[in-house]
């Protein structure tokens, strides 16, 4: 039995392997809850993106918070890719884990002049600019320095990506990118400013997209504004379409990479754009569903209204339930010859949000282990230390090994930092 999702994560008989290794034996050796990865399933989802750009000039710029350990972007490291970083510190992430800087871009609307200032002499490839004043700051910063900033201005052209409002980024009621209408109005400001090099535009319109439609919209706009902004005498280089592809959760059909590259491309041809470079930030659909998130059984709790599986994951290791209402498919590492009962599935954590599953189908035990799957991407990343918990391990399964690439947190390491008052 394949699960759906991901052809690396599978029952053989009774027991649920990713990538040729037991969940349930990596659960015994390192404890739970334990995130678990595959190298292969992370290069097989990178496949379609490489084949759609194949022939031309392009950059693969993986997202660096859909999953930001350093073994995993090692990986996409390796893998030729450059990087989308929204912080000083996942510029030292990428750069740690063996990133050329001359293939990072740098998002964010909030860039401080230090984040600034160290991005410039690490020689990243592209500051994406989000407003009109962050292009002044980055202009004095530069020159006060003696570099020059290449320059994209994130553009939001405005279009319904069809997804959650919490992550959805390209309507005009977003915070993101520079309104569609100021955008001539600000490359010529750019173009103006001193230590700034005008090198391409950039979108993103929100993440867990399941159609091309939304793409293949902001992309006529975005070239609506390339050919305006060329005619006003300001020459563009390359096209940054941003990340955003949805991936299989449970019923969604999102197109593959290749697909939706294929349908830019033919649109960038048709408009007479074939030249340009292209770059794309993928980050949930590289990694969402190579890894699995796994937790052990503590109480069965069964109730009038409902029955509770209270397992040893919680809300800080697994935000998206809470956060976004996410639905993430829950299965049993071993499988039982028991008839299933509904739970909810919920953390250790004082919160009536910490859920992780709701009317689950579930034949289980206290002690038997469980996988949260697709939690590969903005999981791990996102985790918390809410009620002094360690944050969990993770595992890269690569070339047939398990290996522990980031240890369990213990909880003398969380209040490190912190001072008891004389
Ligand atoms: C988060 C983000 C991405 C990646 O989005 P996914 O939905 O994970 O593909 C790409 N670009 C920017 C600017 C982002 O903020």
């Amino acid at each position: 039995m394949t699960l759906p999702g991901s052809p690396f994560l599978a029952y053989r008989g009774k027991e649920l392997f990713l990538d040729d290794c037991s969940l349930d034996e990596l659960a015994s050796r390192h404890g739970t809850p334990l995130y678990v990865y595959s190298q292969a399933a992370m290069l097989d989802a990178l496949a379609p993106y490489q084949r759609g750009f194949a022939g031309r000039e392009h950059l693969i710029c993986y997202a660096t918070k859909a999953n930001s350990n350093l073994a995993v972007l090692q990986t996409f490291a390796r893998a030729g890719c450059g990087f989308d970083i929204v912080s000083g510190g996942e510029l030292e992430r990428v750069l740690a884990a063996g990133a050329a800087a001359d293939k990072v871009v740098f998002s964010g609307v909030g860039k401080t002049r230090a984040e600034m200032q160290r991005a410039l002499e690490a020689g990243v490839l592209c500051f994406n600019v989000e407003s009109e004043a962050e292009l002044e700051v980055l202009s004095q910063v530069a020159v006060a320095h003696g570099r020059t900033a290449r320059i994209s201005l994130r553009v939001n052209p405005d279009v319904d990506a069809n997804t959650h409002p919490y992550i959805s980024t390209g309507l005009k009621g977003n915070k993101f990118g520079i309104a569609h209408d100021r955008a001539l109005e600000t490359y010529r400001r750019a173009a103006a400013l001193p230590g700034l090099e005008v090198a391409g535009i950039d979108c993103h319109i929100g993440s867990q997209i399941t159609a091309h439609g939304p793409y293949l919209d902001a992309l006529d706009r975005v070239l609506d504004l390339v050919e305006a902004i060329e005619a006003a005498g300001i020459p563009l280089h390359h096209l940054d379409l941003g990340g955003g592809l949805g991936i299989r959760y449970t019923d969604e059909q999102p197109p593959s990479a290749d697909t939706l590259i294929g349908h830019l491309l033919r649109r960038i041809d048709e408009r007479g754009h074939g030249h340009r470079p292209v770059m794309m930030e993928p980050g949930r659909s590289l990694v969402g569903n190579a890894g699995v998130l796994l937790t052990e059984a503590l109480y069965l709790k069964p109730g009038a209204a409902k029955n509770f599986c209270v397992v040893d994951a919680a809300m800080n290791d697994l935000m998206r339930p809470a956060m976004y209402q996410a639905y993430m498919r829950i299965e049993p590492c071993r499988l039982r010859d028991e008839p299933a009962s509904t739970y909810d599935v919920v953390g250790p954590v004082c919160e009536s949000g910490d859920w992780l599953g709701r009317d689950r189908e579930l034949a289980v035990r206290a002690g038997d282990r469980l996988a949260v799957l697709s939690a590969g991407a903005y999981s791990m990343s996102m985790a918390s230390n809410y009620n002094t918990r360690g944050r969990a391990a993770e595992i890269m399964v690569a070339g047939g090994q398990a290996h522990l690439v980031r240890e369990r947190e213990n909880p003398a390491e969380l209040f490190r930092g912190e001072r008891l008052i004389d």
